[in-house]
């Protein structure tokens, strides 16, 4: 695995240099420099650092690709793009997106109320909003009160009875106001066909969202009847997220299309979108040859493009506007989370852990010797005879010939002779050795969790692609696991001999060693949990000034350890004059003590729940 696969993943939004892993941007800051200056004001946990110039560029070719596939098909309808709130509501990303987006005409879309105030409040006037999802008619109204302050926003009908309660605010806004604006409506499709892949529920016949044929007719039929044809004006679908394979999207397309058709025959003249919802897939693996995604952003673009007007051609009806709903796609690769390595779990088989004496037994000394002489040319030969002496020397162990301190060196020797072996056999992907891996992988004790800041992970065995900030000059020699700090088994990324990651071997005593998780920026945040009270981490902005240089903009650390009881409903005024009573209380220890003590809990409550450092000698 070249550069931790960054090639496979990276986009160029990363380059190796000297051994670091920098921005590719601006002054191409390295992200162990900017991890190093928010340390040293004092952030010691986990880090989400947010580059808004990635979400810039995933925007912008977004936009540029589909205009490519518009112009190379000569396509007459236009372009538009909104982005799902669902993927990731947080303030500091969204302002970004909204910031950086100004030129394209960039909207939002939202799944529920809370979404729709952020929508409301952070679209700019112009641009468009989708409301997709459930909804009661407090949500639609809420709806009206956007249309009527300028917004331009589409309601998408998941049901005939959110049409009819469409229909009746309808007539309750024209009957309180004498100019009423109301939002245009679209059409969510059931499709016939379905996405594939871990997120494909949400598309095909079972799904829980859109419109049968029979209900289609029925609501052109309502809408009719009451006179609100002029209102419809989208048709839509989604098939699924993390769409790997565009098949599925050429069938939904085709379906769509002729739906749009068909209506826009049948009256429906308004009618004049098409959306598409999400579904533009990540790639995330950093493995050769198990690649998730396998088509490109032109040829997604070029195949939508190209089945919608083939179908408004051959249907005789006007090329409809296309509207995309991608979110992962956006917001993926714009965070990196950062976390500290707190202990390597196996430092015992390091080389200083060796109590060699003066006269060892011969078939250690042999093991020494082999260590010593390793190289490429004979390290499978002094593998096997490496793994023979091991038996004997534990044979030798059971029957009373060596004592303990010979035992423990068989191990260390054993352990350092195959982590030598494997980065001296890597290129050659050697079966037996990648066995051995599962053996002597190391543990590596990493101060985040898996459940606050991948859930996917630990939901869905999604890979995200993992990197230390530095030594990448250095081939990694260990075959890694990594154990978060939450006190649960299942907070842990355990070696997979099918998708290997080695770290390097370090002595975290002396110095520090940081792991970066890449493209967690979609999902990751919102979904991700409280388990053991681990809070979202502290986070911050990084832009580019005039010059180049980077800044680092809205710090959010971290909830202190009362806010996060706060937020559980704990009384937490009384958790604080608890914690004074029983120290005043206490009969052990004079009043001088107490003042001590008292200090250091207050101190304490007022951080987050990360650990500062395990290590007795760092600060
Ligand atoms: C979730 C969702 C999206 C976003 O899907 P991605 O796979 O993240 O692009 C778009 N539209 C709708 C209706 C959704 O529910």
């Amino acid at each position: 695995m070249k550069h931790f696969g960054l090639d496979i993943w990276g986009e160029d939004n990363f380059i190796i240099k000297e051994g670091l892993i920098h921005v590719n941007y601006a002054s191409e800051p390295s992200l162990l420099s900017i991890t190093k200056a928010l340390r040293e004001q004092g952030y010691k946990g986990p880090l989400l650092l947010r580059f808004p110039h990635l979400i810039k560029k995933q925007i912008k070719t977004l936009f540029d690709t589909f205009e490519t596939a518009r112009k190379t098909f000569g396509y007459t309808g236009s372009f538009h793009a909104v982005f799902p709130l669902k993927v990731n509501q947080f303030p500091n990303f969204v302002s970004s997106l909204i910031a950086v987006s100004k030129e394209y005409h960039y909207g939002l879309e939202a799944g529920s109320k809370a979404e729709l105030i952020i929508a409301m409040t952070q679209t700019p006037i112009g641009a468009p909003i989708t409301v997709n999802g459930f909804k009661d008619k407090e949500m639609i109204s809420l709806c009206f009160i956007a249309s009527n302050m300028g917004h331009d926003i589409t309601i998408t009908i998941e049901g005939l009875e959110e049409l009819k309660t469409i229909i009746q605010i309808h007539k309750e806004f024209n009957a309180s106001m004498h100019n009423t604006l109301s939002p245009k409506i679209g059409m969510r499709i059931r499709l016939h066909s379905s996405g594939i892949g871990i997120w494909a529920k949400s598309g095909g016949y079972s799904s829980k969202f859109g419109l049968t044929s029979t209900e289609l007719l029925e609501a052109y039929e309502m809408l009719k009847k009451e006179d609100l044809l002029e209102y419809l004006w989208m048709v839509h679908f989604h098939i699924g997220s993390q769409m790997g394979d565009i098949a599925p999207l050429k069938k939904a397309l085709r379906e769509a299309g002729n739906i749009y058709a068909e209506l826009k025959k049948r009256g429906a003249t308004s009618l004049g979108a098409i959306n598409i919802g999400g579904g533009l897939a990540v790639e995330y693996s950093q493995h050769e040859g198990k690649q998730e995604r396998n088509y490109s952003l032109q040829e997604f673009a070029n195949d939508v493009v190209y089945l919608m007007q083939d179908i408004a051609r051959s249907k005789g009806v006007e090329e409809p506007d296309i509207f995309t709903e991608s979110g992962r796609y956006i917001a993926a690769s714009h965070s990196v989370l950062i976390a500290p390595v707190l202990e390597l779990f196996s430092q015992e088989y390091h080389e200083k852990g060796l109590r060699l004496k003066e006269k060892n037994p011969p078939l250690i000394e042999e093991l020494h010797d082999l260590y010593r002489s390793l190289t490429p040319k004979h390290a499978r030969e002094y593998l096997h005879d490496t793994l023979d002496h091991m038996e004997s020397l534990l044979t030798l162990f059971d029957l009373g010939y060596i004592d303990l301190e010979d035992r423990s060196n068989t191990e260390i020797l054993v352990n350092l002779i195959i982590k030598k072996s494997i980065v001296l056999l890597q290129t050659q992907g050697n079966n037996e050795l990648k066995k051995l891996q599962d053996r002597i992988q190391e543990k590596y004790l990493v101060n985040f969790s898996t459940f606050q800041s991948l859930p996917d992970f630990w939901g869905l065995a999604q890979q995200f692609p993992i990197v230390p900030l530095d030594k990448l000059d250095i081939e990694p020699s260990n075959p890694a696991s990594i154990w978060d700090i939450t006190c649960d088994s299942d907070g842990e990324i355990g070696f997979k001999p099918e998708l290997p990651l080695y770290l390097h071997d370090i002595d975290v005593s002396k110095e520090e060693y940081f792991l970066g998780f890449f493209l967690t920026g979609a999902y990751q945040e919102i979904l991700g949990m409280k388990h053991n009270l681990f809070t979202h981490p502290s986070e911050a902005v990084i832009t580019f000034d005039d010059k180049g240089e980077y800044k680092i903009e809205h710090l959010i650390e971290a909830q202190n350890l009362m806010d996060v009881l706060e937020d559980l409903d704990y009384d937490v005024e009384m958790i604080d004059t608890t914690l004074k009573e029983r120290i005043q209380a206490s009969l052990s220890i004079n009043d001088k003590e107490k003042e001590v003590l008292l200090s250091k809990l207050y101190l304490y409550l007022s951080e987050n729940s990360y650990l500062k450092t395990i290590q007795a000698n760092n600060e």
